[in-house]
C-alpha cells in the first residue's frame, strides 16, 4: 500500500468486483515476479517442505535440494510465460515482463538458494525443531484466513511451536530487506490475531511470542518479542486503517473503475518489479504519470 496504492488495489481490491477468468488474469499479472523473487519464493518453499517431511517422520533426500529448487523456479517461470503471452495478446506488442533467462543465471539462482537453505537449517528455531528439541510444532499455510470484521486477513504465521506456557509464532522472510522495528512489531503482532481465533490456542495476547527469521546482509537474523494487548490493538488499528484506505480508493474509482484515480508508486524501482508495468502510466514514465495525475485531480477539483 505504501509503495504503490494502485498496484495494491489491483492486487487485493478486485476480488469482489470481478469473478472468473478476468479476475484470474488480474491476479496472475499482479503476482508477476522477477527471477530473483522467484528464487526467494522457491527457497521459502523448500524450507517449509523440509519441515513438513520432518513432521511426518520422512527422511529428507539431501541430494535433491538443487533439483527441487530448480523445478520450482522453472515451473514458476513457465506459469508466468502464459500470463505474459496474454498480456502481449492484449497489447499487440511485446511485453516488458518477458524475461529470457539463460541457464547459467538459473544455476546461479539455484546455488544462492541452496546456500541460504543450508544456512537456514542451522538457524534457530529450525535447527531446534530438526534436532527434536522443540517437540510441539507445526507449519501453517499463508492462505489461511482470519476474520476481522467483514474482512478475511492473511496473517497466519509460517511456523508455530509451544515452549512452556507460551506459543511462538514465526514469520519466515526471505526478501532480505531490513524492516524498521516499529513496522516489524505491528506486522508480527498481527499474527497474534490468527492465534487468538484458533481453537486450542490461548485467549490472551501475552501468551504469544512473535518472531521473525529474515535473510538480511548475508545471514539469517532471528528476532523475537513477547506480544502484548497494546501491540495487538495497534496492529489491528493499522490493519483497519489500511482496509479503510482500500475502501476509499475503491470508492474513488467509481462504478466505471476509473484506474486513473489510483495514486501511482513513489519510486521508479517499485515499477520495475510490477506486473502492470506495460499498461500503467507509471510503468512508462513514473514522473510524468504522477504529474499528469495531479493535473487531472486539480482540474477535477476545480470543476466540482
Ligand atoms: S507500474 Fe508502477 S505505478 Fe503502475 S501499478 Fe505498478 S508499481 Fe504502481
Amino acid at each position: 500500500m505504501e509503495k504503490c496504492p494502485r498496484a495494491w488495489a489491483l492486487k487485493y481490491g478486485f476480488n469482489r468486483k470481478f469473478s472468473g477468468t478476468f479476475n484470474r488474469h488480474l491476479i496472475n499479472i499482479s503476482d508477476w515476479s522477477s527471477p530473483w523473487r522467484l528464487m526467494q519464493r522457491a527457497l521459502r518453499g523448500v524450507i517449509i517442505d523440509r519441515l513438513d517431511l520432518h513432521s511426518k517422520g520422512k527422511s529428507w533426500p539431501e541430494d535433491d535440494l538443487a533439483m527441487r529448487i530448480r523445478h520450482r523456479i522453472i515451473g514458476a517461470l513457465e506459469r508466468q510465460r502464459t500470463t505474459v503471452k496474454l498480456v502481449e495478446l492484449r497489447l499487440g506488442d511485446s511485453s516488458k515482463l518477458r524475461v529470457e533467462i539463460e541457464n547459467e543465471e538459473i544455476n546461479r539462482l539455484v546455488e544462492i538458494a541452496c546456500y541460504r537453505f543450508h544456512s537456514a537449517v542451522k538457524s534457530e528455531p529450525i535447527a531446534s525443531i530438526l534436532r527434536g528439541d522443540i517437540v510441539e510444532w507445526f507449519t501453517c499455510s499463508r492462505l489461511e484466513k482470519t476474520k476481522l470484521d467483514r474482512w478475511d486477513l492473511h496473517v497466519a504465521p509460517d511456523i508455530v511451536w509451544r515452549q512452556g506456557r507460551n506459543w511462538h509464532l514465526l514469520k519466515l522472510t526471505v526478501q532480505g530487506t531490513a524492516i524498521p522495528v516499529k513496522h516489524r512489531r505491528l506486522e508480527t503482532n498481527a499474527m497474534v490475531l490468527w492465534g487468538l481465533f484458533r481453537t486450542g490456542m490461548p485467549a490472551m495476547a501475552n501468551r504469544f511470542v512473535v518472531e521473525t527469521l529474515t535473510w538480511n546482509r548475508g545471514r539469517w537474523r532471528h528476532w523475537s518479542e513477547h506480544a502484548s494487548n497494546r501491540l495487538v490493538d495497534d496492529a489491528t488499528m493499522l490493519i483497519k486503517s489500511d482496509m479503510q484506505a482500500m475502501t476509499d480508493l475503491y470508492l474513488k474509482m467509481g462504478d466505471s473503475c476509473d484506474l486513473s484515480q489510483l495514486p501511482l508508486a513513489e519510486q521508479r524501482r517499485t515499477c520495475r518489479n510490477c506486473g502492470h508495468i506495460d499498461t500503467c502510466p507509471g510503468g512508462e514514465d513514473l514522473q510524468r504519470g504522477r504529474l499528469e495525475q495531479s493535473a487531472l485531480e486539480m482540474a477535477k477539483a476545480s470543476s466540482e
